[in-house]
């Protein structure tokens, strides 16, 4: 056989391969945030292999990662440390309990997690996705104020179109309609404080006379109900499901001192801005603010592996020390929490932000990236562009002038991933807002490519 028939044959057979796996997956799996009726229809692409800030799928096409598999990858995919931190893990054990046991990795993490999160924060709490991270956290803030004999404090306060995850209760404690209105009946009472979106609140004045104004309409909600809440929960800096809304400088800041003039917990949920995301460790060393309780998730093992921490402070978790028939244990722990595997790969990752200076190398980056999004706003239908380190929201309508958003059913922000994806490209947009999220590993000319597919998919969507 020739070496062209060979290879002739082969690509026959992987796309055999291709399309018996396309039906099994339509067939027998349902997709997260997925409408079913329309995958079923579609051609759903399947992953078989990634490089760097590259996937291939199943017939060997190539797609750039503009969202890091779901704002999760830092370092790129098979990283070779990272691959070697796992397999090395697996030479030991990949999994034993942490419930009444400990496991190496977990313990050398936690040391390193106390290091780098700020100063003051001194407990890790393990757990697998950032929905549990913040579950956990509503649920310590809960029984803080009930083991200090606070017992009416049994509400949260949360910012408009909040997402936490999509647990009961991190749900409880969100705010985006289209997501979490059907489960009202379901979940706990909170109260809503409206979060900044400078684009679309009638606001004239410096950044620093909006970062007042938004602390103000904070300040309202918290004088009115404090004495009934335990925390105020919020995404630092930029909330990023919400369709990436950035906060004004001095915000957190405002935030941090009104939760103390009150007297109830700050939570942050980093899930999303933690791991070199916003251009520093984490959204909080910004301003250099110390919430109560810190959600980490998604970055935290590179992309790697599930795993989520829950960080809080000494006074916190004091409340919870007692004899154990004072009940006072926190009772809460999943079966795979603190997988060695996943917190062999994190230790190695946080290792990978110091040999590689990531952050350091980041700053051109991220002005490049800037740089490149200012043609963005010469697009007819680009109403606004919001951008904080390696987080950004090109928000597209349908009337510029008016900011008359695009219908839902229009489904603009999909057509514009679609028209990617034919690009090559791989991207996934919230509602109207299309999200560029990348690896912070990429390299300037990717970062390029990137910015070009964007701008040429929304040019074809948004101007046909
Ligand atoms: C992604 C995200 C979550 C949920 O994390 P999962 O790992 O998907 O459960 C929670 N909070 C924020 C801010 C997030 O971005």
């Amino acid at each position: 056989m020739t070496i062209a028939s060979k290879a002739k044959r082969e690509r026959k057979q992987v796309s055999r391969e291709a399309r018996q796996l396309r039906s099994y997956d339509q067939r027998w799996i349902w997709h997260p945030f997925t409408q079913m009726s329309e995958w079923v229809e579609s051609d759903p692409l399947i992953i078989e292999s990634g490089k760097g800030c590259y996937l291939k799928d199943v017939q060997g096409r190539r797609y750039l990662d503009g969202v890091s598999s779901l704002w999760c990858n830092v370092h790129g995919h098979r990283v070779k440390k990272l691959d070697e931190a796992v397999k090395k893990q697996l030479g030991r054990i990949a999994h034993s309990t942490f419930l009444g046991l400990s496991n190496v990795p977990a313990v050398k993490l936690a040391k390193k997690l106390i290091e780098i999160t700020p100063r003051g924060l001194n407990r890790v709490f393990y757990s697998d996705s950032g929905s549990e991270a913040v579950e956990v956290a509503l649920k310590m803030a809960y029984q803080y104020w009930q083991h200090r004999g606070e017992r009416e404090r049994t509400k949260f306060i949360r910012l408009t179109n909040a997402y936490h995850g999509d647990t009961i209760g991190s749900v409880s404690v969100g705010g985006i309609s289209l997501f979490h209105d059907v489960y009202r009946p379901l979940l706990f009472k909170t109260f809503e404080a409206p979060a900044p979106y400078r684009y679309r609140d009638q606001f004239e004045g410096s950044e620093a006379e909006y970062a007042g104004y938004c602390a103000q309409k904070l300040e309202a909600v918290i004088r009115k109900y404090h004495r009934q809440t335990c925390a105020l929960i919020m995404e630092p800096i930029m909330q990023g499901a919400a369709g990436m809304m950035n906060q004004p400088d001095g915000y957190i800041s405002r935030a941090r001192a009104l939760t103390k003039k009150y007297n109830i917990l700050l939570i942050f949920d980093e899930a999303a801005t933690g791991f070199g995301r916003t251009g520093r460790m984490f959204a909080s060393d910004h301003e250099s603010v110390t919430p109560d309780i810190l959600c980490l998730a998604k970055g935290l093992s590179a992309g790697y592996l599930p795993l989520a921490a829950t960080v809080v402070i000494e006074e916190i978790y004091n409340e919870f020390v007692g004899r154990y028939d004072e009940l006072k244990t926190f009772f809460h722990g999943h079966t795979y929490t603190a997988n060695p595997l996943a917190c062999a790969v994190a230790l190695a990752n946080l290792e990978l932000f110091t040999e590689n200076r990531t952050l350091e190398r980041l700053i051109p980056k991220i002005d490049f990236l800037r740089g490149g999004l200012e043609r963005f706003q010469k697009l007819g239908h680009v109403g606004d562009i919001r951008q904080v380190g390696f987080m950004v929201g090109i928000e597209l309508v349908r009337d510029r002038a008016r900011k008359t958003p695009y219908e839902v059913e229009e489904k603009i922000g999909i057509h514009v991933i679609e028209e990617a994806r034919r690009r090559g490209v791989i991207i996934r947009p919230l509602g109207n807002v299309i999200v560029l999220m990348p690896p912070l590993a990429i390299e300037i000319r990717e970062l390029k490519r990137l910015l070009d597919v964007v701008y040429q998919s929304i040019r074809a969507v948004t101007e046909k």
